[in-house]
């Protein structure tokens, strides 16, 4: 039978939802073993001390908080709205979306100040809230659990608050957006007691660190290319890597081999002016895990 063990770190993550095929990948990737049938609520990792909790992403930041368990991943959105006490220790890459202000587009409304006085549908109550007060305008926030962006046209209320990731379900709603209240994305949070505990904060380092690994690697490609030897300067100053290149004569003295990781973000400006200096032979591989 599977059993919670008193010793193993417990990790909540979705159990069934937007962030949980991205969230078991994520833990696949750095080599954890661990069963998830549809009907689990818990499974142990075969290779690693901790335990996973499959729950609705609703209750992570409140389980994190109360030390049900050590560790959850869960969208930002959620850990700002429960404004519980947890900490952030990485963002981890996947779940991107905005918490956006809409308003109906044929609404003349282009500033949230003209919303002062005006009703406004959320499921993001907390955050809605703090993001009026703090800009001193005055809203009438009203709670709703789902569908939110059919509010405005049922007359509930002028303006929503909701999560947006494309923007298809404002255009098809007739909605634009008019400004941000948070940026999102998938994140790890932890109870601050189990930072605290020796023991559970080095396995959670050991797990962080394989984080950082998989997360590094995505951010860069690995080049191989041959480079005529009079450019090698300015190739390597051009892409010092993670150090600085790795270079190799090849039988050809007018020629070298230059091996090096260049950032995804800067990769295709990077190519092309190693094409203007004369580089040949460019081999772009992904890197699996990277640990600087
Ligand atoms: P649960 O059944 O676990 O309560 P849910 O229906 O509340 O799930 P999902 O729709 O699966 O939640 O969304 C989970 C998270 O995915 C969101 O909290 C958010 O961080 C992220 N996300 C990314 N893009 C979007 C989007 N377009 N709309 C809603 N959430 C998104
Ligand atoms: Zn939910």
């Amino acid at each position: 039978m599977v059993k919670l063990n008193g010793d193993h770190l417990k990790l909540a993550i979705q159990k069934d939802g937007r962030l949980t095929e991205d969230t078991r990948n994520l833990l696949r990737t750095v080599g954890l073993q661990f069963d998830a049938y549809k009907q689990r609520l818990f499974s142990n990792c075969r290779n690693f001390p901790m335990d996973i909790l499959f729950v609705r992403d609703d209750d992570i930041p409140e389980y994190v908080a109360e030390g049900v368990v050590d560790l959850g991943i869960v969208g930002r959105n959620l850990m700002v709205e429960a404004e519980k006490n947890v900490q952030e220790l990485m963002p981890l890459n996947y779940g991107q979306c905005t918490l956006m202000v809409a308003v109906p587009a044929d609404s003349g409304i282009s500033d949230v100040k003209q919303l002062a006085g005006c009703k406004v549908a959320t499921s993001y109550p907390n955050s809605t809230q703090r993001f009026f007060a703090e800009r001193d305008i005055p809203v009438n926030v009203i709670p709703i659990s789902g569908s939110v962006e059919i509010t405005p046209a049922l007359g509930v209320a002028a303006a929503i608050v909701d999560l947006v990731s494309t923007g298809s379900s404002l255009k098809l709603n007739d909605l634009v957006a008019i400004d941000t209240v948070l940026e999102s994305q998938s994140i790890i949070i932890a109870n601050p007691n189990s930072l605290s505990n020796t023991h559970k904060s080095s396995i959670i380092e050991r797990l962080l660190t394989r984080f950082r690994g998989v997360l590094s690697a995505a951010e860069y490609k690995y080049v191989m290319m041959n480079v005529p030897s009079h450019e090698l300067d300015y190739v390597s100053n051009l892409m010092p890597g993670l150090k600085s290149p790795t270079v190799l004569p090849t039988a050809d003295p007018e020629w070298m081999a230059v091996h090096t990781a260049i950032r995804e973000d800067v990769f295709w400006e990077a190519i092309e002016e190693l094409k203007r200096r004369g580089a040949q032979g460019i081999l772009v591989s992904s890197i699996e895990k990277m640990f600087v």
